[in-house]
Protein backbone atom coordinates (compact mmCIF):
# COMPACT_ATOMS: atom_id res chain seq x y z
CA UNK A 1 0.00 0.00 0.00
CA UNK A 2 1.10 3.50 -0.87
CA UNK A 3 0.87 4.89 2.74
CA UNK A 4 1.34 8.32 2.18
CA UNK A 5 -1.32 8.10 -0.33
CA UNK A 6 -3.66 6.79 2.00
CA UNK A 7 -2.97 9.18 4.46
CA UNK A 8 -2.78 12.57 2.39
CA UNK A 9 -6.52 13.22 1.85
CA UNK A 10 -7.28 13.18 5.21
CA UNK A 11 -3.87 15.04 6.05
CA UNK A 12 -2.91 13.08 9.11
CA UNK A 13 -0.30 15.19 10.97
CA UNK A 14 1.54 11.64 11.80
CA UNK A 15 1.04 7.69 11.53
CA UNK A 16 3.41 5.70 13.89
CA UNK A 17 4.10 1.81 13.17
CA UNK A 18 5.48 0.12 16.35
CA UNK A 19 6.14 -3.58 16.88
CA UNK A 20 7.73 -5.49 19.77
CA UNK A 21 9.75 -8.49 18.50
CA UNK A 22 9.53 -10.40 22.13
CA UNK A 23 5.64 -10.01 22.65
CA UNK A 24 5.12 -9.87 19.05
CA UNK A 25 2.63 -6.35 19.35
CA UNK A 26 2.38 -5.05 15.90
CA UNK A 27 0.71 -1.60 15.96
CA UNK A 28 -0.40 1.11 14.08
CA UNK A 29 -0.86 4.80 16.23
CA UNK A 30 -2.96 7.75 13.97
CA UNK A 31 -2.71 11.85 15.48
CA UNK A 32 -5.23 13.10 12.52
CA UNK A 33 -5.08 16.09 14.36
CA UNK A 34 -4.15 18.03 17.68
CA UNK A 35 -5.05 21.62 16.80
CA UNK A 36 -7.91 21.62 19.43
CA UNK A 37 -5.79 19.33 21.91
CA UNK A 38 -4.11 15.90 22.31
CA UNK A 39 -5.50 13.44 19.91
CA UNK A 40 -7.70 11.07 22.09
CA UNK A 41 -8.84 7.67 20.92
CA UNK A 42 -9.57 4.65 21.83
CA UNK A 43 -7.20 1.32 20.89
CA UNK A 44 -8.66 -1.05 18.86
CA UNK A 45 -7.36 -4.85 19.08
CA UNK A 46 -8.59 -6.80 16.19
CA UNK A 47 -7.78 -9.91 13.62
CA UNK A 48 -7.65 -7.80 11.08
CA UNK A 49 -7.18 -9.85 7.55
CA UNK A 50 -3.99 -7.58 6.73
CA UNK A 51 -1.95 -4.59 7.39
CA UNK A 52 -3.61 -3.02 4.59
CA UNK A 53 -7.10 -3.28 6.19
CA UNK A 54 -5.20 -2.63 9.60
CA UNK A 55 -4.17 0.93 8.14
CA UNK A 56 -6.95 2.07 6.44
CA UNK A 57 -9.39 0.95 9.09
CA UNK A 58 -7.23 3.42 12.02
CA UNK A 59 -6.75 6.45 9.67
CA UNK A 60 -11.05 6.62 9.22
CA UNK A 61 -11.28 5.81 12.59
CA UNK A 62 -8.81 9.04 13.66
CA UNK A 63 -10.04 11.22 11.55
CA UNK A 64 -13.67 10.51 13.20
CA UNK A 65 -12.06 11.15 16.30
CA UNK A 66 -11.21 14.42 15.53
CA UNK A 67 -14.52 15.16 14.51
CA UNK A 68 -16.25 14.04 17.24
CA UNK A 69 -14.26 15.87 19.28
CA UNK A 70 -14.62 18.83 17.54
CA UNK A 71 -18.56 19.12 17.72
CA UNK A 72 -18.78 18.22 20.65
CA UNK A 73 -16.84 21.27 21.89
CA UNK A 74 -13.90 19.79 23.43
CA UNK A 75 -10.74 20.76 23.65
CA UNK A 76 -9.35 17.63 22.26
CA UNK A 77 -7.85 16.25 18.68
CA UNK A 78 -8.17 13.20 17.19
CA UNK A 79 -6.41 9.78 17.42
CA UNK A 80 -6.83 6.19 17.37
CA UNK A 81 -4.35 2.77 17.66
CA UNK A 82 -4.65 -0.39 16.41
CA UNK A 83 -3.49 -3.78 17.52
CA UNK A 84 -3.33 -6.42 14.94
CA UNK A 85 -4.20 -9.45 16.15
CA UNK A 86 -6.50 -11.73 18.12
CA UNK A 87 -7.33 -10.24 21.60
CA UNK A 88 -8.82 -13.80 22.89
CA UNK A 89 -5.63 -15.59 21.83
CA UNK A 90 -2.32 -13.02 21.82
CA UNK A 91 -3.33 -10.58 24.66
CA UNK A 92 -1.14 -10.46 27.46
CA UNK A 93 1.18 -8.20 30.07
CA UNK A 94 4.21 -7.85 27.74
CA UNK A 95 2.13 -6.94 24.74
CA UNK A 96 -0.05 -4.47 26.31
CA UNK A 97 2.90 -2.90 28.41
CA UNK A 98 5.07 -2.48 25.06
CA UNK A 99 1.99 -0.89 23.63
CA UNK A 100 2.12 1.48 26.57
CA UNK A 101 5.96 2.54 26.11
CA UNK A 102 4.92 2.87 22.21
CA UNK A 103 2.22 5.76 23.31
CA UNK A 104 4.67 7.50 26.08
CA UNK A 105 7.44 7.71 23.07
CA UNK A 106 4.55 10.29 21.36
CA UNK A 107 4.68 12.63 24.92
CA UNK A 108 1.40 12.96 24.95
CA UNK A 109 0.57 14.16 21.54
CA UNK A 110 -2.00 10.83 21.88
CA UNK A 111 -3.99 9.86 24.47
CA UNK A 112 -5.76 6.11 24.16
CA UNK A 113 -8.73 4.91 26.23
CA UNK A 114 -11.03 1.45 25.78
CA UNK A 115 -12.17 0.18 22.29
CA UNK A 116 -13.13 -2.52 20.86
CA UNK A 117 -10.99 -5.37 22.21
CA UNK A 118 -9.84 -3.57 24.72
CA UNK A 119 -11.19 -3.45 28.48
CA UNK A 120 -10.46 -1.12 31.45
CA UNK A 121 -8.13 -3.87 33.07
CA UNK A 122 -6.06 -3.21 30.16
CA UNK A 123 -5.89 0.13 30.57
CA UNK A 124 -4.72 -0.50 33.84
CA UNK A 125 -1.72 -2.59 32.15
CA UNK A 126 -0.79 0.14 29.76
CA UNK A 127 -0.95 2.60 32.45
CA UNK A 128 2.49 1.00 33.60
CA UNK A 129 4.51 2.21 31.30
CA UNK A 130 2.44 5.73 30.42
CA UNK A 131 0.58 8.66 31.59
CA UNK A 132 -1.11 9.06 28.51
CA UNK A 133 -4.33 6.49 29.38
CA UNK A 134 -7.97 7.73 29.83
CA UNK A 135 -11.04 5.80 30.76
CA UNK A 136 -9.47 4.32 33.70
CA UNK A 137 -11.93 2.16 36.21
CA UNK A 138 -13.17 4.19 38.58
CA UNK A 139 -11.16 2.09 41.19
CA UNK A 140 -8.54 3.69 39.78
CA UNK A 141 -9.90 7.52 39.95
CA UNK A 142 -10.80 7.24 36.04
CA UNK A 143 -14.18 7.02 34.86
CA UNK A 144 -14.42 3.84 33.93
CA UNK A 145 -16.37 2.00 30.86
CA UNK A 146 -17.61 4.71 28.64
CA UNK A 147 -20.15 2.48 27.71
CA UNK A 148 -22.89 3.34 29.11
CA UNK A 149 -22.10 6.92 28.71
CA UNK A 150 -22.30 6.35 24.88
CA UNK A 151 -25.60 4.36 25.83
CA UNK A 152 -27.16 7.59 27.72
CA UNK A 153 -25.73 9.99 24.52
CA UNK A 154 -27.87 7.46 21.75
CA UNK A 155 -31.15 8.06 23.23
CA UNK A 156 -30.33 11.80 23.83
CA UNK A 157 -29.46 11.64 20.21
CA UNK A 158 -33.20 9.71 19.40
CA UNK A 159 -34.81 12.11 21.37
CA UNK A 160 -33.47 15.02 19.34
CA UNK A 161 -33.98 13.25 16.26
CA UNK A 162 -37.51 12.42 16.99
CA UNK A 163 -37.99 16.07 17.59
CA UNK A 164 -36.89 16.70 14.24
CA UNK A 165 -38.85 14.38 12.72
CA UNK A 166 -42.33 14.25 14.61
CA UNK A 167 -42.19 17.48 16.76
CA UNK A 168 -42.13 14.99 20.05
CA UNK A 169 -39.63 13.63 21.58
CA UNK A 170 -41.31 11.05 23.60
CA UNK A 171 -39.89 7.63 22.36
CA UNK A 172 -43.07 5.65 24.44
CA UNK A 173 -45.03 3.29 21.76
CA UNK A 174 -42.24 3.26 19.09
CA UNK A 175 -40.34 0.48 17.66
CA UNK A 176 -36.13 0.30 17.70
CA UNK A 177 -34.26 -2.39 15.78
CA UNK A 178 -30.83 -2.71 17.13
CA UNK A 179 -28.54 -3.91 15.75
CA UNK A 180 -25.78 -5.48 18.06
CA UNK A 181 -26.13 -6.15 21.89
CA UNK A 182 -23.11 -5.49 22.97
CA UNK A 183 -21.58 -3.07 25.73
CA UNK A 184 -23.48 -0.04 24.25
CA UNK A 185 -26.19 -1.56 21.87
CA UNK A 186 -26.94 -4.02 24.98
CA UNK A 187 -27.75 -1.05 26.97
CA UNK A 188 -29.66 1.23 24.76
CA UNK A 189 -32.03 -1.83 24.67
CA UNK A 190 -32.83 -1.23 27.95
CA UNK A 191 -32.97 2.32 28.33
CA UNK A 192 -35.28 1.96 25.73
CA UNK A 193 -37.33 -0.90 27.36
CA UNK A 194 -37.43 1.48 30.57
CA UNK A 195 -39.08 4.28 28.71
CA UNK A 196 -41.79 2.25 27.33
CA UNK A 197 -40.37 1.21 23.55
CA UNK A 198 -40.23 -2.19 22.19
CA UNK A 199 -37.19 -3.23 20.34
CA UNK A 200 -36.29 -5.69 17.87
CA UNK A 201 -32.70 -6.81 18.52
CA UNK A 202 -30.16 -9.09 16.44
CA UNK A 203 -26.64 -9.98 16.86
CA UNK A 204 -24.03 -12.44 15.95
CA UNK A 205 -23.53 -13.42 19.18
CA UNK A 206 -26.37 -15.75 19.93
CA UNK A 207 -25.67 -15.31 24.16
CA UNK A 208 -26.01 -11.47 24.24
CA UNK A 209 -28.97 -11.65 21.76
CA UNK A 210 -30.66 -14.50 23.86
CA UNK A 211 -30.05 -12.55 27.17
CA UNK A 212 -31.02 -9.29 26.26
CA UNK A 213 -34.12 -10.59 24.97
CA UNK A 214 -35.31 -12.17 28.13
CA UNK A 215 -34.43 -9.65 30.31
CA UNK A 216 -36.22 -6.27 28.14
CA UNK A 217 -38.99 -8.74 26.23
CA UNK A 218 -37.03 -7.71 22.43
CA UNK A 219 -38.27 -9.68 19.38
CA UNK A 220 -35.11 -11.20 18.14
CA UNK A 221 -34.58 -11.64 14.41
CA UNK A 222 -31.17 -12.81 12.27
CA UNK A 223 -28.38 -10.64 11.65
CA UNK A 224 -29.54 -10.13 8.14
CA UNK A 225 -33.42 -9.74 9.09
CA UNK A 226 -32.70 -6.55 10.87
CA UNK A 227 -32.86 -4.51 7.60
CA UNK A 228 -36.14 -5.98 6.47
CA UNK A 229 -37.41 -4.63 9.93
CA UNK A 230 -40.49 -2.54 10.54
CA UNK A 231 -39.65 -0.13 12.81
CA UNK A 232 -39.64 3.66 13.48
CA UNK A 233 -35.96 3.91 14.45
CA UNK A 234 -32.86 1.44 12.88
CA UNK A 235 -29.39 1.92 15.51
CA UNK A 236 -26.59 0.63 14.26
CA UNK A 237 -24.66 -0.28 17.32
CA UNK A 238 -22.12 -3.54 15.63
CA UNK A 239 -19.62 -2.44 13.42
CA UNK A 240 -19.04 0.46 10.54
CA UNK A 241 -20.53 0.34 6.91
CA UNK A 242 -23.72 -1.02 7.85
CA UNK A 243 -25.15 1.69 5.44
CA UNK A 244 -24.48 0.74 1.87
CA UNK A 245 -25.23 0.89 -1.28
CA UNK A 246 -27.05 -2.94 -0.87
CA UNK A 247 -28.82 -2.31 2.93
CA UNK A 248 -29.74 1.29 2.23
CA UNK A 249 -32.84 -0.01 0.03
CA UNK A 250 -34.37 -2.51 2.49
CA UNK A 251 -34.22 0.00 5.52
CA UNK A 252 -37.99 0.16 6.76
CA UNK A 253 -37.58 2.86 9.08
CA UNK A 254 -37.83 6.71 9.22
CA UNK A 255 -34.74 7.59 11.59
CA UNK A 256 -31.34 6.19 12.10
CA UNK A 257 -30.13 6.89 15.31
CA UNK A 258 -27.33 4.68 16.41
CA UNK A 259 -23.47 3.97 18.29
CA UNK A 260 -21.77 2.21 15.66
CA UNK A 261 -18.61 4.29 13.95
CA UNK A 262 -18.46 5.06 10.13
CA UNK A 263 -21.88 4.03 10.23
CA UNK A 264 -21.96 5.10 6.16
CA UNK A 265 -19.52 3.03 3.76
CA UNK A 266 -19.23 5.85 1.66
CA UNK A 267 -20.20 9.79 1.02
CA UNK A 268 -22.72 9.05 -1.28
CA UNK A 269 -24.89 6.96 1.16
CA UNK A 270 -25.86 10.21 2.91
CA UNK A 271 -27.72 10.86 -0.52
CA UNK A 272 -29.01 7.51 -0.53
CA UNK A 273 -30.94 8.05 2.70
CA UNK A 274 -31.84 11.44 1.93
CA UNK A 275 -33.60 10.09 -1.07
CA UNK A 276 -35.29 7.79 0.95
CA UNK A 277 -36.57 10.36 3.44
CA UNK A 278 -34.88 8.65 5.88
CA UNK A 279 -33.21 11.21 8.55
CA UNK A 280 -29.98 10.49 9.73
CA UNK A 281 -28.55 11.57 12.73
CA UNK A 282 -24.66 10.98 12.64
CA UNK A 283 -22.53 8.76 13.72
CA UNK A 284 -19.91 10.91 15.31
CA UNK A 285 -22.39 12.85 16.65
CA UNK A 286 -24.49 10.37 18.31
CA UNK A 287 -22.20 8.58 19.54
CA UNK A 288 -19.41 11.30 21.80
CA UNK A 289 -21.14 10.27 24.66
CA UNK A 290 -18.31 7.90 25.45
CA UNK A 291 -15.44 10.93 25.05
CA UNK A 292 -17.36 13.22 26.77
CA UNK A 293 -17.85 10.98 29.78
CA UNK A 294 -13.60 10.43 29.43
CA UNK A 295 -12.92 13.90 28.85
CA UNK A 296 -14.27 14.99 32.39
CA UNK A 297 -11.42 13.06 33.93
CA UNK A 298 -9.42 16.47 33.10
CA UNK A 299 -10.58 18.55 35.91
CA UNK A 300 -11.19 15.30 37.80
CA UNK A 301 -14.22 13.36 37.50
CA UNK A 302 -17.62 13.84 38.88
CA UNK A 303 -20.39 11.61 37.85
CA UNK A 304 -23.63 14.14 37.87
CA UNK A 305 -20.98 16.65 35.56
CA UNK A 306 -20.43 14.11 32.99
CA UNK A 307 -24.44 13.21 32.83
CA UNK A 308 -24.68 16.92 32.22
CA UNK A 309 -22.60 16.71 29.75
CA UNK A 310 -23.71 13.58 27.49
CA UNK A 311 -26.85 14.90 27.77
CA UNK A 312 -26.29 18.22 26.06
CA UNK A 313 -25.64 16.06 22.81
CA UNK A 314 -29.64 16.33 22.48
CA UNK A 315 -28.58 20.22 21.92
CA UNK A 316 -25.56 19.56 19.48
CA UNK A 317 -27.76 17.16 17.33
CA UNK A 318 -30.11 19.91 17.03
CA UNK A 319 -28.12 22.90 15.99
CA UNK A 320 -26.67 20.00 13.68
CA UNK A 321 -30.13 19.54 12.23
CA UNK A 322 -30.47 23.46 12.47
CA UNK A 323 -27.40 24.48 10.30
CA UNK A 324 -28.63 21.61 7.51
CA UNK A 325 -31.81 23.18 7.07
CA UNK A 326 -30.51 26.70 7.24
CA UNK A 327 -27.46 25.86 4.35
CA UNK A 328 -29.72 22.95 2.47
CA UNK A 329 -27.07 20.49 2.92
CA UNK A 330 -27.79 17.30 4.60
CA UNK A 331 -26.92 15.85 8.45
CA UNK A 332 -23.83 14.49 7.80
CA UNK A 333 -22.59 17.54 5.67
CA UNK A 334 -23.85 19.63 8.14
CA UNK A 335 -21.92 18.25 10.80
CA UNK A 336 -18.31 17.86 9.10
CA UNK A 337 -18.89 21.54 8.58
CA UNK A 338 -19.53 22.30 12.21
CA UNK A 339 -16.42 20.50 13.08
CA UNK A 340 -14.32 22.01 10.06
CA UNK A 341 -15.10 25.31 10.75
CA UNK A 342 -14.43 25.00 14.38
CA UNK A 343 -10.71 23.41 13.31
CA UNK A 344 -10.30 26.44 10.63
CA UNK A 345 -10.74 28.69 13.59
CA UNK A 346 -8.40 27.21 16.26
CA UNK A 347 -5.57 26.87 13.64
CA UNK A 348 -6.23 30.51 11.80
CA UNK A 349 -6.06 31.01 16.00
CA UNK A 350 -2.79 29.06 16.45
CA UNK A 351 -0.99 30.81 13.72
CA UNK A 352 -1.47 34.39 15.37
CA UNK A 353 -0.17 32.86 18.22
CA UNK A 354 2.56 31.72 16.85
CA UNK A 355 3.31 35.31 14.65
CA UNK A 356 2.92 36.94 18.22
CA UNK A 357 5.39 35.32 19.93
CA UNK A 358 7.61 35.20 17.11
CA UNK A 359 7.36 38.98 16.78
CA UNK A 360 7.62 39.59 20.79
CA UNK A 361 10.74 37.39 21.50
P1 LIG B 1 -19.12 -4.53 21.49
O1 LIG B 1 -18.05 -5.32 20.85
O2 LIG B 1 -19.35 -4.65 22.96
O3 LIG B 1 -20.54 -4.81 20.78
C1 LIG B 1 -20.69 -4.98 19.43
C2 LIG B 1 -21.72 -6.09 19.23
O4 LIG B 1 -22.03 -6.17 17.85
C3 LIG B 1 -21.20 -7.45 19.67
O5 LIG B 1 -22.13 -8.06 20.55
C4 LIG B 1 -21.07 -8.23 18.35
O6 LIG B 1 -21.33 -9.61 18.50
C5 LIG B 1 -22.13 -7.54 17.50
N1 LIG B 1 -21.96 -7.67 16.07
C6 LIG B 1 -20.82 -7.66 15.34
N2 LIG B 1 -21.11 -7.80 14.04
C7 LIG B 1 -22.46 -7.88 13.94
C8 LIG B 1 -23.37 -8.03 12.86
N3 LIG B 1 -22.95 -8.12 11.60
N4 LIG B 1 -24.70 -8.06 13.12
C9 LIG B 1 -25.14 -7.99 14.39
N5 LIG B 1 -24.33 -7.85 15.46
C10 LIG B 1 -23.01 -7.80 15.23
O7 LIG B 1 -18.81 -3.02 21.08
P2 LIG B 1 -19.44 -1.69 21.72
O8 LIG B 1 -18.45 -1.09 22.64
O9 LIG B 1 -20.83 -1.95 22.15
O10 LIG B 1 -19.45 -0.74 20.42
C11 LIG B 1 -20.44 -0.88 19.42
C12 LIG B 1 -20.18 0.14 18.33
O11 LIG B 1 -20.25 1.46 18.90
C13 LIG B 1 -18.78 0.04 17.69
O12 LIG B 1 -18.88 0.42 16.33
C14 LIG B 1 -17.96 1.07 18.44
O13 LIG B 1 -16.88 1.55 17.67
C15 LIG B 1 -19.01 2.15 18.65
N6 LIG B 1 -18.72 3.02 19.79
C16 LIG B 1 -18.59 2.51 21.04
C17 LIG B 1 -18.33 3.36 22.11
C18 LIG B 1 -18.22 2.82 23.52
O14 LIG B 1 -18.26 3.64 24.45
N7 LIG B 1 -18.11 1.52 23.73
C19 LIG B 1 -18.19 4.73 21.90
C20 LIG B 1 -18.34 5.24 20.60
C21 LIG B 1 -18.61 4.36 19.55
Amino acid sequence: MRVFETIRSDEHEEILFGQDPVSGLRTIVAIHSTTLGPALGGTRFFPYANEDDALVDVVRLSKGMTYKAAVAGLNLGGGKGVIIGDPSQVKNEPLLRAYGRIIESLGGRYITAEDVGTTTDDMIMIRRETKHVAGMPTTHGGSGDPSPATARGVLAAMRATAMQAWGTDDLAGKTVAVQGVGKVGGDVVRRLSAVGVKTVVTDVNQQAVSAIAESCGSTVVDADEIYDTDADIFAPCAMGASLNESTIPRLRCELIVGSANNQLASADDAQRLINRNILYAPDFVVNAGGIINIAEEAPGYSEDRAILAVDRIYDTLTRVFATAKDRGIGPSEAANAIAEERIAMAKQQTLSDRTQEVRSA
